[in-house]
């Protein structure tokens, strides 16, 4: 139990993105602003009582920078500081955030705090800013305990009003302030007058563990999305790419493909070498069902694995982080229809 003197810690870590900028007066220009001062321009901040930490990346990046080595250096930063904190609060920019949470999904394995990314539209420093409204509620989120436990302890998104499993969030609107979506699974949490926790669809450790961290990602993967009227020169050449050992094959629908000769040959024979091939639906909810139509069954039988219901930043930085183990074709096609960390809906749970 916590005593009453006990003093919630929350650290932030902006990496950078659009939140953490603010208009210089005289030039009207967004120029990133010294997050070490965030209290002077968040000062609600102090309200809460906590002690709030920052770590501010150097330097800082757009996410469209986004490394998986600067995902291990986020891993390194949580691990770092895991016992000294009550969770962590990543600011990042929107366009890559959906691959960082999916990765560190995948990376701190057995965690049991939260750790809640977030951003926003409009700088922080804008007058009709949506980045106070997410920091502030993500923040709160991140603090939230029940019985002395956290209410939260798995990588999350927070965007305008909903707490998402960062590994089924995508990015649907750029111009939006609900920019994030998690189509084939319920939000963890809706903010309003309160944060209404949804506690059936929260995951929850049945038998936790220590954290175990994961650093190495293997980036021979690639992401091949169809289009009717795609030449066999094209895919001929992604699938030749020398050290490649991963690809998520955009289709459509439930998982359907062209059933031309060639292509079937060419997955075919880039499966013989050893490929695993994912496949993911182009549609933005739903999944794959290979054997609901003829040509998704064809596919089956060639070898290709389901990627059942994942998103395209879940399922690409799942085989990086799989590769990343140095596991064979076969474990890695294993591993594939496994949720490890609730990334898909399928009864194969490799947690607990
Ligand atoms: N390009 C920016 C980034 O992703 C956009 C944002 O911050 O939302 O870093």
């Amino acid at each position: 139990m916590q005593n009453e003197f006990y003093q919630t810690s929350i650290l932030l870590i902006y990496t950078g993105g659009t939140i953490g900028m603010i208009e210089n007066p005289e030039t009207g220009i967004l120029e990133p602003f010294n997050f070490q001062h965030i209290q002077t321009h968040v000062p609600e901040l102090k309200r809460f009582g906590f002690n709030i930490s920052t770590i501010q990346f150097n330097p800082t990046i757009d996410s469209s920078d986004m490394e998986p080595e600067i995902w291990a250096k986020l891993v390194k930063t949580i691990v770092d500081n895991y016992n000294d904190y009550d969770g962590f609060v990543i600011l990042h920019g929107t366009d890559t955030m959906a691959y960082t949470a999916s990765a560190l999904s995948f990376m701190l394995e057995n965690l049991s705090k939260p750790v809640i990314l977030t951003g926003s539209q409009l700088p922080i420093g804008r007058l009709r800013t949506d980045g106070k409204e997410n920091l502030i509620t993500s923040i709160e989120i991140a603090a939230a305990k029940e019985n002395g436990k956290p209410i939260i302890s798995e990588v999350c998104i927070f965007f305008q009003n909903h707490l998402m499993r960062g590994n089924r969030t995508a990015k649907i609107n750029a111009e939006h302030f609900n920019a994030f979506r998690s189509n084939n699974y319920p939000p963890l949490a809706r903010s309003g007058v309160h944060i209404k926790y949804e506690k059936n669809v929260i995951y929850q450790a049945i038998s936790p563990k220590p954290l175990k961290a994961h650093y190495k990602l293997d980036s021979n993967v690639v992401i091949l999305k169809l289009f009717p009227g795609i030449s066999k020169e094209t895919v001929d050449a992604i699938l030749n790419i020398p050290g490649l050992k991963g690809v998520v094959l955009e289709t459509y629908g439930t998982g359907n493909a062209t059933t031309r000769e060639w292509f079937l040959e060419s997955l075919k024979a880039a499966i013989d070498r050893g490929i695993v091939i994912v496949n993911v639906t182009q549609c933005q909810s739903g999944g794959v069902e290979m054997q609901r139509y003829g040509t998704g069954n064809t596919l089956y039988e060639i070898g290709v694995v389901s990627g059942y219901d994942s998103t395209v930043s879940a399922a690409i930085t799942k085989l990086m982080f799989l590769f990343g183990h140095d596991l064979t074709p076969s474990e890695v096609r294993e591993y594939m229809q496994c949720s490890l960390i609730g990334e898909v809906t399928i009864n194969n749970n490799y947690y607990d």
